[in-house]
């Protein structure tokens, strides 16, 4: 039988082990986690014993060594229940992935061995006056001796407070702009580290988004990720691997709420017949089914991409990210239609899923952001590696 542009038997026994721990041991807690917009410490508890928590480091630092398609399958296995326990792997890749890219030896033997036995690493980019134009930072680092100090404040920080580690980007040259900018990472021990009050959201309730304020926040010189100057390439190398992984939660979701969905219609009964019966509605199904399929497909070969690091991987990213959460939305809403008013209240998962998709089409660059990635990619004429 050919295997052509099928899942390998690896990948396939992956997706079937997460989604065990994901319906066994995350599902039950998910709505509850929402509710009272608690972390998700069950679903914390079951990845890190599953080692599905940072499934992206390397076995050289101990930790289980997924390639980029098996980290994105963990993601949407675990976002297909509950999109608040994703940002556990999502926020641990995304946190760490500078250091993968550009540590040196010392900062990945200390800092990834220590995420792979389960302490977080979240990421420091986003600041008050800098979101879409990143590029904008304010945060400061300046040189003490062989030690940095940094000053400022970054905003939207997803699971911060609970992440011990933190890729923080921050100004060592203002006269360079983007080169003058540098990475390092910083602990939530160190002294001069406090956190904001937890944003109140519209979803994603179980991953905490607070601000991270850096007040003379003294560190080591070695605690720089790569060479000064370097942070914000880094940075935005990372997001082109990462938003692989926001349009893998994206389909995650989607797909759960597809399936309950497809339940409930062949179930509820109205003038005579299940509601499954009426072709409106096995045309919503259709289409959904069609647009996840299609999301799905374009996330798994950006995965590719991110794995071989092919030079359409940017184009590819933003691509599988924007087409991704813009079906997300649009399935999770029609699955609330689907529910009728049902679909409209806390009793039945859906509201919550179209909650927690909005935040796919937002973070890790506005779907307009990656419209704009495209464009240019298109625009300087970077072609498909198929
Ligand atoms: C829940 C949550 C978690 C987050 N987690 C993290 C995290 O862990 N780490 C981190 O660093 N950041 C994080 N972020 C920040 C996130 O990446 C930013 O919110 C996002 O990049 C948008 O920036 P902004 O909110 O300042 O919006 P703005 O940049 O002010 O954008 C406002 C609107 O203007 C549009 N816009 C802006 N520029 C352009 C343009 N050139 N062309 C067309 N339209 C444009 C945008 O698309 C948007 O519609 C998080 C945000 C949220 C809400």
């Amino acid at each position: 039988m050919s295997d052509l542009f099928v899942l390998s038997e690896e990948h396939q026994a992956i997706r079937e082990a997460v989604r065990a721990v994901a319906e066994a041991k995350i599902a039950p807690f998910a709505a509850d986690v929402d509710e009272n917009a608690r972390w998700p410490h069950e679903a914390a508890a079951a990845l890190l014993a599953a080692d599905f928590h940072a499934p992206h480091v390397p076995e050289a630092y101990g930790g289980a060594g997924a390639d980029a398609l098996a980290t994105v399958l963990v993601i949407e296995e675990i976002a297909r229940v509950d999109v608040s326990a994703s940002l556990i792997p999502a926020v641990n890749k995304l946190g760490s992935l500078p250091l993968m890219i550009a540590g040196d030896e010392q900062l990945k033997k200390n800092y990834l061995s220590r995420l792979a036995h389960g302490e977080g690493f979240s990421y420091c980019l986003s600041e008050p006056e800098a979101g879409s134009d990143a590029a904008n930072q304010k945060t400061r680092a300046v040189r003490s001796g062989d030690d940095w100090i940094l000053n400022g404040v970054k905003r939207w920080i997803s699971n911060a407070g609970e992440s011990e580690f933190y890729t923080v980007l921050a100004v060592t040259d203002p006269d360079k702009r983007t080169k003058g900018i540098s990475a390092f990472v910083v602990e939530k021990s160190d002294e001069g580290v406090s956190f904001g009050a937890p944003e109140r959201k519209l979803g994603i309730k179980g991953s905490p988004t607070r601000e991270v304020y850096l007040d003379n926040v003294r560190i080591p010189g070695d605690r720089i990720i790569g060479p000064e100057g370097t942070g914000f390439a880094t940075a935005m190398k990372t997001l082109d691997h990462t938003r692989v992984t926001i349009a893998a939660q994206a389909v995650g979701v989607a797909q759960g709420a597809l399936d309950y969905a497809l339940g409930y219609v062949q179930e509820r009964k109205q003038f005579g017949h299940k509601i499954a019966d009426f072709q409106g509605l096995q045309f919503m199904l259709a289409d959904m089914g069609m647009k996840i399929e299609a999301a799905r497909q374009l996330t798994y070969a950006a995965a590719g991409r991110s794995e071989r690091g092919d030079k359409d991987l940017t184009f590819f990213g933003a691509a599988a990210k924007a087409f991704a959460s813009d079906t997300a939305m649009q399935v999770t809403t029609d699955a609330v239609q689907l529910l009728g008013g049902y679909g409209f209240t806390r009793d039945y998962p859906v509201e919550r899923m179209m909650r927690d998709a909005k935040i796919t089409q937002i973070y890790e660059g506005t779907n307009q952001v990656q419209r704009v990635v495209m464009a240019r990619q298109l625009l300087a004429g970077v072609q498909s590696t198929l």
